[in-house]
């Protein structure tokens, strides 16, 4: 019997382990010497201590993700991340520098090794305090933006209970309660430059450490951006700037001529056409499961019955209740390779279209999980984003009745107009979060004074963001980055999802001519896992890794056709 084989057998076994318990399966990898012979059994027993500690680490997350209440979860939740975690980090450090310094390339994995070399690169351990500081940081900017709340109506109300006023007002309302949420943002203005300034400076620093030229590049590496460079970024803005800009501007036309306004104001944007009720597609989770299980079983036998092995196992939590927390995800079991969704469900369109979303992160688990390390089951996030949103696009078709979904023809027409004029919206108001993100890092120190911020958001914001009459909002826009969580907390994390959006819509387009030889690539894509570049995962869905005006703009003249046919229905 070896070491290993005493492991946990499943997380449960594993709960009260401390690093004590773990540390000598980290020793006893650490003292072999790596030959050709052993490379497998290294990689497996590696593989097997990670899979129980990350699967332990995600069961923890997920319980107080579900009552943000149970302080012995939170504790337990956090204390992993004290006493666990840091070693965690160091060993595997140490036993991917093992790795690389044996010189030898384990089966499939020439496409992991390069991103186990980037991580050993950048890796410096006077980073970690710097790191963790700006976590904390990234909780105060949670704190400014949570405690931030209007009075409305008599009621004092958040920032995000505000939304249905917006979406549902009449324009009078609207119009009040945008300026209402707009002072009240502005009250934060000092503190949120302040906070920008401390989290640049450190980023700087981080940098500087692992002897990067600046942040842009560090976290190019950081994220494991192999594949393409901030120049092909560039390229994409340009492109969108050339073919999603002037398709908004046809789209806010519209828009204006159906509220039949003079002039389009932001508070007008969302709102919705006062003669279409909210879609009302379900009541509880069951139905919302009951019903996508046969939009899967459409879409493909393989993919439903993944679903259907989710609901027998429980790995779908989808009803909004009381303590739990918001948003929705998919997360990984790495021991029982299986994904588990969480979700708020209230009965909204905005429902379907995440599970949806999340079951095409699902299915990317059960399709990729035959892989034997897990540096070889998780695909970069530029095409983990494929294959969710994949999913939103080829599943549309069966979200009515008659195929066994949501609606009747004319409310399953609007929920696919509102879905694919989201598609066009989203990539110019990324182009504009991206875009300055990658000025302010390579700006040397001038994005330390929060006025060349808001000068430059200006500027971007008016190049990207057209068909909108901003005059008297000039406060507004200029402090615009002080909005958007990912600048603060998720730097130059954003990009992803329009290169991936981009790729969604071209394994869609295929699907509208041959639905079976798309699916048949898009599994393809999700079942290689993390083995292929990019562009390889691209191709092998049926799509390119582009950044051109040209793959865009057949993307944008589809998105636009199909809303026109689909207009015809409602
Ligand atoms: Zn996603």
């Amino acid at each position: 019997m070896s070491l290993f084989d005493t492991l946990p057998k499943t997380a449960a076994e594993a709960r009260d382990w401390t690093w004590e318990q773990y540390a000598p399966y980290g020793e006893d990898l650490l003292a072999r010497d790596l030959v050709g012979a052993n490379l497998d059994a290294f990689m497996r027993d590696w593989a097997a201590l990670e899979n129980v500690i990350s699967e332990v680490r995600s069961r923890a997350s997920v319980a107080t993700t579900l009552d943000t209440t149970d302080q012995a979860a939170e504790e337990y939740y956090l204390n992993f991340f004290k006493n666990i975690y840091p070693h965690v980090a160091k060993l595997d450090d140490k036993l991917s520098r093992v790795l690389i310094d044996s010189g030898l390339v384990p089966q499939d994995y020439v496409v992991p090794l390069r991103y186990v070399r980037t991580r050993v690169e950048l890796f410096r351990e006077e980073n970690l305090p710097l790191i963790t500081e700006l976590q904390e940081l990234g909780t105060q900017f949670d704190k400014i933006i949570g405690a931030q709340t209007v009075m409305w109506e008599g009621e004092e109300k958040t920032l995000a209970q505000m939304r249905p006023v917006f979406l549902n007002g009449s324009r009078e309302e609207r119009e009040k309660a945008f300026t209402l949420v707009k002072d009240r943002r502005l009250q934060d203005r000092q503190a949120l430059n302040e906070l920008w300034v401390k989290m640049f400076r450190i980023r700087q620093q981080i940098a500087k450490n692992a002897g990067v030229d600046n942040f842009l590049d560090y976290t190019w590496k950081d994220y494991g951006r192999l594949d393409y460079t901030p120049a092909d970024v560039q390229q994409f803005h340009q492109a969108i700037e050339q073919v999603v800009v002037p398709a908004v501007e046809r789209l806010n036309e519209k828009k204006k001529h159906k509220l039949d306004l003079q002039a389009l104001k932001q508070w007008d944007t969302e709102a919705k056409d006062p003669n279409a009720p909210d879609l009302k597609p379900f009541t509880k989770g069951d139905e919302l499961a009951d019903v996508s299980a046969r939009i899967f079983q459409q879409v493909d036998p393989e993919l439903g019955g993944y679903f259907q092995t989710m609901r027998d196992e429980e790995l779908l939590n989808l009803d909004n209740y009381k303590g739990k927390a918001p948003g929705g995800y998919c997360t990984g079991y790495s021991m029982v390779k299986r994904p588990f969704i969480f979700m708020n469900s209230v009965g909204l369109h905005d429902d379907v279209q995440t599970m949806l979303h999340e079951a095409g992160h699902a299915f990317h688990v059960f399709e990729a999980a035959n892989w034997p390390y897990g540096g070889q089951q998780h695909a970069p996030i530029e095409f983990c984003e494929v294959a969710s949103m994949s999913m939103e696009l080829i599943a549309a078709p069966y979200l009515t009745k008659d195929q066994g979904g949501f609606y009747n023809e004319a409310d399953a027409a609007r929920a696919r107009i509102e879905h694919l004029e989201g598609m066009l919206v989203f990539w110019p108001y990324m182009a504009v979060v991206d875009a300055f993100q990658q000025w302010a890092y390579t700006s040397g120190d001038a994005a330390l004074d929060p006025d060349n911020c808001d000068a430059k958001w200006t500027e971007l914001w008016h190049r990207f963001k057209k068909g909108v009459d901003y005059s008297g909002l000039e406060d507004w826009v200029a402090t615009g980055w002080h909005r958007k969580l990912h600048i603060f907390s998720y730097p130059l994390y954003y990009i992803e999802y329009g290169i991936a959006q981009l790729g969604a819509a071209q394994v869609w387009a295929n699907s509208l001519t041959d639905q079976a030889g798309a699916l048949a690539s898009y599994r393809k894509g999700l079942s290689m896992g993390n083995t292929g570049t990019l562009p390889q995962l691209f191709e092998a869905a049926g799509a390119k890794l582009s950044f051109d005006a040209e793959t865009l703009g057949r993307m944008v003249d589809l998105i636009e056709k199909t809303i026109d046919e689909l207009e015809e229905t409602v």
